[in-house]
This record gives C-alpha cells, sequence and structure tokens, in this order.
C-alpha cells in the first residue's frame, strides 16, 4: 500500500493520521499515514530513508517546514515565495516536490467555514516561524488593511516584515510593540500552545467584535482561544478546520483527489466534544 506520513516534534497530539485516513476511506484510496517523532537534527536522515522505504509523500509539521523547503529538489511557487514546506510529494522522475498547503487552508477554514471577512481589517500575527511563512500571502491577497507581526525573537519578525514588504503594509514588531494597539482579527502561530504557554498580550488588544484564531489545536480549548473567550471575541476558534483544509490539499497533490472536508470537521469536533 502507498505510504504517506507527517513528521514533526512533538507530534503525538496530531490528528493527521485520523483526517487522511478518513480521506481515504471516503475517496477510496488504498492508503497508510503515520505520524513520526523527528527532531530536526535528524530530519534529512529521515526523510531519505522514508522515500528509500518507497514512501510517496510527506506532511511536514513543527519545528520542520523550513528544513522541508530546503530539502525540496523542486518547489510550487507558493512554496519558494513562503520559504516553508509542509508538503513533500516524490515525483515520477524521482524528484521531490516541495508545497506549502497552509495557506489556502487557513483561507478556507476562515472565509469559507467562518464567513470571516478580511478586507480592511487590522490583523496581527503572533509568531514568525514555518507557519508565518505559509499564511502571510494568502492573507495579503484578502486586502485586510495592515498586517503586524509580533515574535519572542523581535529580528524574525522584522525581517519576515521585510520579506513580505512588496505585498502591502506589513511589518514585523515585539510583544512590547503592540501597546495601544488594536486589531480585528489575531491569528496564533506561535507553538506556545503546544505546551500550554500564551504569548504576553495586552488586555486591550482586541479590537471590539473581533475574531481570536490559534492555529494550534488540541481537544479541550488552548490558552489562546480561552484568551479570546476571555476578551470577548466574536468567534475564538482553534485549528483544527484549518489542518483538515490543509490535508485536503495535501492529499489532492499526492492522490489527485480532492476530499470533502465538512463532514470530517465536524466528526472530529463531535469526537472531541464528547
Ligand atoms: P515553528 O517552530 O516554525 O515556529 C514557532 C513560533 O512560535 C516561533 O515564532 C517561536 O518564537 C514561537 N514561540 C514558541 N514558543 C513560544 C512561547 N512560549 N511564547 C511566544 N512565542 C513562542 O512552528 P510553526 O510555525 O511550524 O507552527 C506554529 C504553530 O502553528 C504550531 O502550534 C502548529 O501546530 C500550528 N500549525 C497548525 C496548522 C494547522 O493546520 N492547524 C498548520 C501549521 C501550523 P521564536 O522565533 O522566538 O522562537
Amino acid at each position: 500500500m502507498d505510504q504517506y506520513a507527517v513528521f514533526g516534534h512533538p507530534i503525538k497530539h496530531s490528528k493527521s493520521p485520523r483526517i487522511h485516513s478518513l480521506f481515504a476511506e471516503q475517496t477510496q484510496q488504498q492508503l497508510q499515514y503515520h505520524a513520526q517523532e523527528v527532531p530536526a537534527d535528524n530530519f534529512q536522515q529521515a526523510v531519505n530513508d522514508f522515500f528509500k522505504q518507497g514512501g510517496k509523500g510527506l506532511n511536514c509539521t513543527v519545528p520542520l517546514k523550513e528544513l522541508a523547503w530546503q530539502h525540496a529538489d523542486r518547489l510550487s511557487e507558493r512554496a519558494r515565495f513562503s520559504k516553508a514546506v509542509n508538503t513533500l510529494a516524490i515525483q515520477e522522475n524521482g524528484e521531490l516536490l516541495g508545497d506549502n498547503t497552509d495557506g489556502i487552508g487557513l483561507m478556507a477554514d476562515l472565509t469559507i467555514n467562518h464567513k470571516i471577512a478580511l478586507k480592511n481589517q487590522r490583523i496581527l500575527i503572533l509568531g514568525a516561524g514555518g507557519a508565518s511563512r505559509g499564511i502571510i500571502a494568502p492573507l495579503m491577497e484578502q486586502s485586510p488593511s495592515e498586517i503586524v507581526i509580533a515574535n519572542r525573537t523581535v529580528d524574525k519578525a522584522i525581517s519576515l516584515g521585510e520579506e513580505f514588504a512588496e505585498l502591502g503594509s506589513i511589518q514585523g514588531c515585539s510583544y512590547q510593540a503592540l501597546k495601544n494597539r488594536q486589531f480585528d482579527l489575531i491569528l496564533n502561530a506561535t507553538s506556545a500552545s503546544l505546551s500550554g504557554q500564551l504569548p504576553p498580550l495586552a488586555d486591550n488588544l482586541l479590537a471590539e467584535q473581533g475574531f481570536c484564531y490559534d492555529l494550534a489545536y488540541a481537544n479541550t480549548p488552548t490558552a489562546f482561544v480561552n484568551w479570546g473567550l476571555q476578551h470577548h471575541a466574536e468567534k475564538s476558534l482553534d485549528g483544527l478546520g484549518m489542518l483538515v483544509e490543509q490535508a485536503a490539499e495535501a492529499f489532492f497533490i499526492w492522490r489527485g483527489v480532492r476530499p470533502e472536508t465538512q463532514d470530517i470537521i465536524a466528526l472530529l469536533n463531535s469526537e472531541r466534544a464528547g
């Protein structure tokens, strides 16, 4: 059977194997998909071994997306631009194609599933890692009034802002520099939620009727989803919908078939509610 996997560190929490097996069942594709703990210093070796053993495709998550970008032989345009890869696919000629489906996954969840309009909105992205890189360009395409990126390591936020400056109003800064600023949508693209932590956020950061979205997901509300609820967000969401949407796009790259996502998001939501 064709083999697929997700590599990451940590990876135990991943719902990707479940999602891809639901996709396979729905589309009647024969494949297996597993999660594998791969720290950054073992990435190259693990990828080489996986494809040498006949693997067909990989997802790469925290903290491997920038390494996957370096490792790919060929890049899709969105991966080239974002300098982060979450999907690797072996091609017929043996080349490894790197793509990034995070942006399209987030946009589908925000704008289609949750009907959140981004035009003229002030957007704050927390974090400047691989996930942030993948979502900036598709967010910019929706014509927000501005995007601000705040990061613990400030230099990374500033250079990310500079890198994407040609797309519109975007700048990077520290968390302290957010004092007295307000945003209509705050996206948490840090990995802080994975350890139950929260970046330092001022109480007045979220505008009235603003939205919070944590790219991370968990069976119980993440620290950032709770922060959004406490600060009266119109909606405070986690990244389960994005996860399913980005997975559907990866599945399409690998198998040429696009799974239907709504029922699967509903099923996964009902499983964690129960
Ligand atoms: P990276 O490791 O590339 O980047 C992590 C980022 O988080 C860095 O900016 C880092 O800051 C910041 N960070 C980590 N810990 C803390 C903390 N305690 N306080 C403040 N900032 C912190 O990870 P990714 O960008 O790949 O992933 C980020 C998150 O997005 C993860 O939770 C991941 O699960 C989620 N994600 C979800 C997806 C989905 O489909 N739902 C898709 C993609 C990602 P610094 O630079 O200072 O180290």
